[in-house]
């Protein structure tokens, strides 16, 4: 049996109506984020290769929202239109679209707590795939795209961080300076989509 061809995927995290203007939980500028994502999405799709799509998928009830304990006003509860993923955001229908956050014992930033409609977990998709190096933009910098960052560079993948094409909650004012320089840190690649471009995406 040949071996499984190592590739390139995708990863968008987030980019739902409640983390852009006019939110419930909007993140300043998020839907920036979209018209350098549909660039790539294009690409990867084009060369058929994986583009995974996360999405927040919480409980109305949760430990995540302020309300019961958490730190967070309630946003994107499944099924809603603030879950939903933002009208411009131009998803093939071969994308794989990722949930997290539907225990409500976890605030599920990851993708690493996240699952296909068939209950497969990520890694075990990115192992399906055959997956080694990883692209990742999308909402938030400072959390759901740290954390999934992280959490890749942690089980060896190969990160791609896609600086052009995230923007962070930004509590404190630092927080995506200080989340992007973390990513680095742990190993992540930052580019921009003229970067991308130069390289060739096939596998
Ligand atoms: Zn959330």
């Amino acid at each position: 049996m040949a071996a499984l061809k190592l590739k390139k995927a995708l990863l968008v995290v987030d980019v739902q109506n409640d983390f852009c203007p006019k939110g419930a939980l909007a993140v300043a500028k998020g839907d920036e984020v979209i018209p350098v994502l549909n660039k790539y999405i294009k690409e990867f799709s084009k060369n058929k290769l994986p583009v995974f799509v996360s999405r927040d998928w919480h409980p109305k009830i949760t430990g995540h929202f302020k309300k019961f304990g958490g730190r967070w006003p309630q946003h994107c509860v499944r099924e809603t239109k603030g879950a939903a993923f933002h009208p411009k955001l131009k998803l093939p229908n071969e994308a794989i679209i990722l949930s997290k956050g539907m225990d409500p014992a976890r605030d599920g930033y990851s993708a690493f707590q996240a699952q296909d409609a068939n209950c497969t977990d990520f890694l075990n998709l990115l192992k399906i795939f055959g997956v080694s190096e990883i692209y990742i933009g999308g909402l938030a910098t400072d959390y759901c795209v740290k954390f999934s960052a992280l959490d890749l560079l942690r089980h060896g993948f190969k990160v791609y961080l896609l600086t052009d094409a995230v923007k962070g909650v930004n509590i404190s004012s630092r927080d995506s300076e200080d989340a992007i320089k973390e990513m680095a840190a742990c190993g992540a690649k930052l580019i921009t989509f003229v970067d991308f471009a130069k390289r060739s995406v096939k596998p």
